[in-house]
């Protein structure tokens, strides 16, 4: 249970005084339902109110303060007109304006012939000055009051500055102070203030430079936010491995069957992949493990080394993949290596049922299947094992860490393996995977040609369209992608539905046309059409990023590429280079190109080593757009931004193993502290591993 100290940091927004549930819903729609999502809720800019010219000389648009004379009210006869109160001072006039004025509180604020500081941002409206909605009114004797810097917020429509700003005060109010969960001399070494000093500093910024990210104040929330997610992976990793595992040792015999009957030699970095893991495997204690390969590194290849050795040992091994498309193609690869080796496969996919599944459920059980091949449907409580020793995760990125458990349980503490074709940064895989041992397939295998990249301006269009007509006489299959923006699919669709009728003018009627809003039917026979080579050209939406391996395709062309992040790009360059042939890669952009989009494009052109281009993206990006996190799976972070705290993230991996060793039931005094700090984060399902299994 969350320790009583932190119940008001989680009370709703709306129960703050002043705030009320309208209000609240608003403030929830832009900082989280909590007290603590309001405190987390950092200022995106300041006011400075120090600003104090005379009328004549004030900018129109520019935040002033100026000191008025109240010269004179003007009450609309029609409710709906604004109510104006002109002032003046020595250098000219301008109108305070208000819109849906009730009572008399103006006339209060705005006596006639008293002098006001009135503050907020001026406009012209005509000929005359006018200050809609002052932010702030007050006598002259109280202008000491009157904040000079103010932190600006992200709002929403019908919340005001004021309204949110009060918000957080009375929040932070609220916040109660904590007990240090850090390490003392961490903190003397980087200067960091205490909890609530930080949250305190940080909500009231005293310039600019009080908002950026490497203040002690903000890299000490940053670093707290870190640590919970170390920590939290951590407990996680030593549930996994206090579950007794088992040593898996096999003879090579189904591995020598496969090696003789695959027609290519294992690369340098697949045989060391499989060294590892094979060593992992033979420990006793359980595997964890992380394999990282770019596309077409040729991960199936070690996955199925890895669960030959569980095989071979006598055990089974399942293989789970994100998509049916997916868990087909790997059955599709497989099948052939069974028949030549000896070993038994099934498959579970979700949309089967009836026999063929009850069959394949009764052969995992009974143990006549050594191996199942499938998707989530795996995770499915029919299905049982004889003898589950290893599971590969494909794809990791569209699993939670909760899934990859799930299945881990029904083998009596199953060896895990998971793949992930995304390169990510050694940073973001330290925030999703913690401290998992890796293996990476940095090396391609032998005979693929490197993709030649070529960036061109959209204007040289007729260029490329000659360019592809060449190439297609010489027998080459093209995919031609039209980006998809979310906002618009509508349009989106228009332009790759005109792009393909245009092609359709100068190639004919080879040319195909696949998107997100076709049935899935059709989908899969235009698809089919085009790897079977019935198309030229395929003109797809953003849908062939995932799943679709067309070794015969050797071109792709992507129009309007500067709209692409570079992780997408580089997956979409992935589906090229497969085959023997000379691939090539056309990224079409509009001109003319903002700096970032004009950096991404030269990467591009400049590398196709995926962990490179994952680097740089974190870069460019910052990790929070890196793939869109949903999509991704990455932990978004409200607080450490990976870009600006990445080296932070490593010292939390340290702390928290160290934390562990010391520690494991957080009975100590830091310990307890950190468990406020877990909990801090709604890392609650982490605090319930500790101890536990
Ligand atoms: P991914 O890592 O993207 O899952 P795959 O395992 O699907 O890659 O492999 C991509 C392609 O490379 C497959 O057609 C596979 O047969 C082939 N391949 C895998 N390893 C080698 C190798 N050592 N030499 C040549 N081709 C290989
Ligand atoms: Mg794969």
């Amino acid at each position: 249970m969350r320790p009583a100290i932190l119940n008001p940091l989680f009370a709703p927004i709306a129960a703050l005084q002043g705030v009320g549930p309208k209000f609240g819903r608003l403030i929830e729609r832009v900082a989280g339902p909590s007290l603590i999502d309001l405190l987390w809720h950092l200022p995106s800019g300041i006011i400075d109110r120090r600003f104090a010219p005379k009328l004549a000389a004030a900018p129109e648009g520019a935040i002033v303060t100026l000191t008025l004379r109240v010269d004179e009210h003007r009450a609309p006869r029609n409710p709906r007109l604004p109510y104006k109160v002109r002032c003046s001072d020595e250098t000219g006039v301008v109108d305070l304006v208000f819109f849906r004025v009730h009572g008399d509180y103006l006339e209060k604020a705005l006596p006639i012939g008293r002098v006001r500081v009135v503050s907020g941002r001026i406009e012209r409206y005509g000929d005359t000055l006018q200050m809609p909605h002052p932010d702030h009114i007050v006598p002259l004797e109280d202008v000491a009051k009157l904040p000079s810097i103010e932190p600006v917020y992200g709002l929403t429509e019908g919340l005001s500055l004021r309204v949110m700003a009060k918000a957080v005060r009375a929040a932070l109010e609220r916040a109660p102070e904590l007990p240090e969960w850090h390490d003392a001399a961490l903190l003397a070494r980087e200067a960091w203030p205490a909890w609530r000093s930080a949250v305190l500093t940080l909500h009231r910024p005293e310039s600019e430079a009080s908002l950026a990210l490497d203040t002690p104040a903000r890299r000490r929330l940053a670093y707290d936010e870190l640590l919970a997610n170390q920590l939290a992976l951590a407990l996680v990793r030593a549930r996994v491995r206090r579950a007794r595992g088992r040593s898996l040792v096999g003879d090579g015999r189904l591995r020598a069957a496969v090696t003789a009957a695959l027609p290519y030699r294992l690369t340098g970095a697949q045989a060391r992949a499989i060294k590892e893991i094979e060593a992992d495997l033979a420990a006793p204690a359980r595997m964890l493990r992380l394999l990282q390969g770019d596309v077409g590194s040729g991960k199936t290849v070690v996955a199925l080394f890895a669960m030959l050795i569980a095989v071979e040992a006598g055990a089974q091994a399942a293989l789970m993949a994100p998509t049916e498309i997916l868990a087909r193609q790997h059955m599709k690869t497989l099948e052939p290596l069974a028949a030549a080796a000896g070993f038994r496969l099934v498959a579970v996919l979700g949309r089967e049922r009836g026999r063929g599944r009850a069959e394949a459920l009764a052969r995992l059980a009974d143990g006549d299947a050594d191996i199942a091949i499938g998707t989530h449907a795996l995770l499915e409580e029919e299905v049982a094992f004889r003898d589950l020793a290893l599971v590969v995760i494909d794809e990791q990125h569209r699993f939670g860490v909760h899934q990859r458990l799930m299945l881990g349980a029904k083998g009596s503490a199953a060896d895990v393996l998971v793949m992930t074709a995304t390169p990510i940064p050694r940073t973001l895989t330290l925030t999703a995977y913690g401290d998992m041992d890796v293996s990476r397939l940095t090396e391609r295998p032998a005979g693929r040609k490197p993709i030649e990249t070529r960036v061109v301006p959209l204007d040289r269009l007729d260029e490329i369209v000659a360019h592809a007509k060449q190439a297609i006489a010489q027998g080459a299959r093209i995919y031609w992608v039209c980006p998809l923006v979310e906002e618009s699919e509508m349009v989106d669709l228009a332009a790759a539905t005109e792009r393909h009728a245009a092609l359709r003018q100068s190639f004919g009627a080879r040319v195909g046309l696949v998107h997100g809003r076709l049935k899935s039917a059709e989908k899969d026979a235009t698809m089919a059409a085009f790897a079977a080579g019935a198309l030229d050209i395929l003109v797809a939406t953003t849908v062939i990023e995932v799943g679709i391996d067309v070794p015969e395709a050797s071109i792709i062309i992507v129009e309007h590429a500067e709209r692409f992040g570079l992780a997408q790009l580089h997956q979409l360059r992935g589906r090229v280079g497969r085959g023997a042939r000379q691939s090539h890669c056309v990224l079409l952009y509009a001109a003319p190109l903002g700096e970032t989009a004009r950096a991404r494009l030269h990467i591009m052109r400049e590398t196709d080593d995926g962990f490179i281009i994952a680097e740089e993206d974190l870069r460019l990006r910052g990790a929070g757009e890196l793939l869109g996190t949903r999509q991704s799976g990455l932990p978004a972070f409200r607080l450490a931004d990976l870009a600006a705290h990445g080296a932070l993230l490593a010292v939390a991996r340290d702390d928290a193993r160290l934390v562990l060793d010391r520690d494991p039931m957080l009975g100590g005094k830091r310990g307890e502290a950190l468990r406020l700090l877990l909990y801090l984060f709604e890392r609650d399902a982490a605090v319930r591993l500790i101890g536990s299994g």
